[in-house]
């Protein structure tokens, strides 16, 4: 379903945003028959937040069909976001995403690798209660996003030209986002790099932390085939060698996510390492993510870690699981060669990893 508002008339190349309504609770009310939280038509978001109108711009609106909430994410719904960002580049300045916070991480996260030389702001944003509440942090999410999403510098080039999420008066780079509390308003946090923006009387922008590289004289180009075929092992004490030869050595998948303790670290029994080996002499495609929130992996530190990366694991360095996946999903999909795939991990693309 597509909307169009016409909030102010019309100006010679107006500033314009389009707000892209995807579901989550942001769009949400109670269904009065049995109390659970439903998506409801997003034509009402806007009678919701009256305050828009206040800012001297276009705001045009998107709804997907149907609209979801966010656990029923699926890759198809990134491939139709990037295309309508790639349709409707040239026509805003900006692109405003309203998503369900339980996957808005990882929808954030491909997203930034499936934009290449992006130069204009594409903001997620969402809330814990929904925009009908009285003490909904959803109309203020909103308002902040769309005034990122069209911020300029003095030389009229966008504050943000990158994916971020934008909650509870932060702006975090979208590929190092987390969520990281189910039900307060702080959802996200940015554990390992800095915020991008905060939301106070004014908006302070973390310019030296803010990525300006994509190339004015080319537009925007999307990678759109994703290969999914990735399996996420989360390593655990009493772990059982038939759960991790099942996942390691599965036929499903191309690529394994190894969550790992500490600085990855894993156990160093004789059959997890012989698996992990096998796994790679396979030429699957390991690649090891430490389970804490904060710090990186480094696998020389203790021998446990040396001895995946001797067995042909790849360093994840700071990497999020969320961002590893949108990552390899991303990498997968572009290149056959799993060689090509593991050495592009290592390397930093859209500011993942702090390398
Ligand atoms: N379950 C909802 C969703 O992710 C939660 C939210 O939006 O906050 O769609």
């Amino acid at each position: 379903m597509k909307l169009n508002f016409k909030l102010f008339p019309e100006k010679e190349k107006p500033t314009a945003v389009l707000l892209i309504y995807t579901g989550g609770t942001i769009g949400m009310k109670a269904d009065p028959q049995d109390g659970t939280l439903k998506p409801f038509d997003f034509s009402g978001i806007l009678e919701e937040v009256p305050e828009l109108r206040k800012f001297a711009m276009r705001i045009d609106s998107y709804a997907f069909n149907p609209i979801i909430d966010s656990s029923d994410v699926e890759p198809s719904l990134w491939q139709s976001l990037a295309s309508l960002i790639r349709e409707r580049y040239d026509d805003y300045d900006g692109f405003v995403v309203l998503h369900g916070t339980d996957t808005m991480a990882y929808s954030a996260s491909v997203l930034s690798f499936m934009l290449e030389n992006l130069g204009k702001p594409v903001i997620f944003t969402g809330s814990q209660l929904p925009i009908g509440e009285p003490r909904t942090d959803g109309k203020e999410n909103i308002i902040s996003a769309v005034e990122i999403a069209t911020a300029k510098d003095s030389h009229g080039h966008p504050m943000v030209p990158e994916v971020c999420i934008c909650f509870n008066s932060q702006l975090l780079r979208g590929n190092r986002s987390v969520k990281v509390n189910a039900t307060g308003f702080d959802a996200f946090k940015s554990p390992n790099y800095p915020l991008l923006a905060t939301a106070g009387i004014n908006i302070k922008y973390n310019n030296s932390f803010i990525h300006y590289g994509y190339d004015r004289r080319k537009g925007l180009t999307i990678h759109t085939l994703l290969d999914t075929r990735v399996s996420v092992l989360k390593l655990h004490p009493g772990i059982t060698e038939q759960a991790v030869r099942d996942i390691l050595l599965g036929d499903g998948s191309r690529a394994v996510i190894l969550e790992t303790y500490g600085s990855g670290n894993a156990p160093s029994r004789p059959w997890f390492l012989s698996l992990v080996r096998e796994a790679a002499s396979r030429g699957k495609i390991l690649l090891n993510v430490t389970q804490c929130l904060s710090g990186d992996v480094d696998m020389d530190i203790y021998a446990t870690g040396r001895a995946l990366k001797d067995a042909g694991v790849i360093c994840g360095h700071d990497i999020t699981t969320e961002s590893a996946l949108g990552k390899l999903f991303y990498l997968m999909g572009e290149h056959a060669d799993n060689e090509k795939v593991k050495d592009l991990l290592e390397k930093n693309l859209k500011g993942e990893i702090s390398k």
